[in-house]
């Protein structure tokens, strides 16, 4: 058992009754350590890290693996944390309940990069990071377009279930970003729900209740990415259905855990070069000198001609043309503020303003109409309210890296 002193960050403003309450485990007395929120708490150690589940080859890790912690003090700890690689950004905190001081089981979360762990029990209060444990990706959803039967868990008497995912990428605010479609067979269900489960943390994010429907009868749910009018989070989806027949008896299409089977990858933004294109020299880059002014983008190099699809979908607030931007179109993409520029496009493009336009919908061509000799994309971010609409000009290039690795 290791203690240490754990100094609270409000103590000196709190009497030590108060801060006992907190329900944090107190060794020696207070006294003599400068009066106030001063204790003993266990820290929390880790000593091992294995693979116990669903792991890949050599008994590695990966999203969706369980791993088991073994230490000391554990029996307080609350949250798991994925530090990943460099910083913070990818840092993946996971709620835990432990049951015993000496282990603790965690799922390794989506999206969990390769890098040390620490177990907290408080903000504070936290084991050291473990050396770098190796995370691989999970396995892309297996897709399954078509109607098929389910292996998932069923009744005796349960109707029997086919499923089907339109597909494993899809992307905020397009049109239809993911249909899922469902079909009974055998006997008739008294209800039906259809859960879509975020495989972060496994909670149910969104559900539907459609009509029972007589077996035979192929139903569709379409869901475009929204939750609560917002931007679902990006990440892996699964739909799940649920049939009950007349006499209670269940069947569903797959365990709340598996995300392979109607399971796809939402994105919140699409690359909007189809086609080969770089990023150019120092000259491409924002804030690159021009006769006058600063690069007010990032220029993507690519063929004349090369597909153009809105990176982010939303309502056209400018097209026409300029004579230093060519063609151009800015779209003020829906739910972020955010105004995105396409110039230099080969041809007008056929939106207007005030078109709805969605994400990954073809927008124009790679061109290199007004002031530019090499065919490619010039593309601007604004910060909100827009384009030359009072905010500012953002390096886009960091965005556009992130979509270019799934998209
Ligand atoms: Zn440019």
């Amino acid at each position: 058992m290791s203690f240490r002193f754990h100094v609270w960050r409000f103590a000196t403003s709190v009497v030590v009754g108060a801060v006992a309450t907190t329900g944090i485990a107190t060794g020696a007395a207070a006294s003599g350590l400068g009066g106030g929120g001063v204790m003993y708490v266990a820290k929390p150690k880790i000593m091992r890290v294995n693979c116990v589940r669903r792991c890949a080859s050599h008994r590695r890790a990966r999203s969706g693996s369980t791993l088991r912690i073994k230490g000391t003090d554990l029996g307080a700890i609350h949250m798991v944390t994925f530090h990943g690689s460099y910083g913070r950004a990818d840092d993946i905190a996971l709620r835990v309940r432990s049951g015993s001081s000496s282990r603790l089981n965690a799922r390794v979360p989506m999206g969990a990069v390769g890098g040390p762990i620490s177990v907290a029990v408080s903000r504070s209060l936290r084991s050291r990071r473990t050396r770098a444990i190796p995370i691989l990706p999970a396995p892309p959803p297996s897709p399954n377009p078509e109607l098929t039967p389910v292996p998932g868990p069923r009744d005796a008497g349960a109707p029997r279930l086919e499923t089907g995912t339109s597909r494993t990428t899809a992307f905020f605010d397009a049109r239809r970003a993911v249909v899922f479609s469902f079909r009974l067979s055998g006997r008739s269900a008294r209800s039906v729900q259809v859960d879509l489960v975020s495989a972060a943390d496994g909670s149910v994010v969104k559900t539907w209740s459609p009509p029972a429907v007589a077996p035979g009868a192929i139903q569709t749910i379409a869901w475009s990415g929204k939750l609560g009018g917002a931007a679902a989070h990006p990440g892996r989806y699964s739909f799940r259905v649920t049939a009950r027949a007349p006499d209670g008896a269940v069947a569903r299409s797959a365990q709340i855990q598996d995300y392979s089977r109607d399971s796809f990858d939402l994105y919140q933004y699409r690359f909007p070069i189809r086609g080969r294109h770089d990023y150019g020299g120092a000259g491409a880059r924002f804030g690159a000198g021009r006769s006058g002014h600063s690069h007010q983008g990032q220029d993507v190099m690519a063929r004349c001609g090369r597909p153009l699809v809105a990176a982010r979908g939303g309502r056209v607030q400018y097209s026409g043309y300029h004579r230093a931007a060519g063609n151009y179109i800015v779209i003020d993409g829906s739910g972020t503020g955010t105004d995105y520029g396409y110039m230099h496009l080969a041809e007008p493009s056929p939106f207007r303003k005030g078109d709805r336009v969605y994400t990954g919908q073809r927008i124009g061509s790679v061109g290199r109409t007004g002031d530019a000799t090499d065919c490619h994309l010039h593309f601007e971010m604004w910060t909100a309210p827009g384009w030359y609409e009072g905010g500012r000009p953002v390096d886009p290039l960091s965005s556009l890296e992130a979509w270019d690795g799934w998209s």
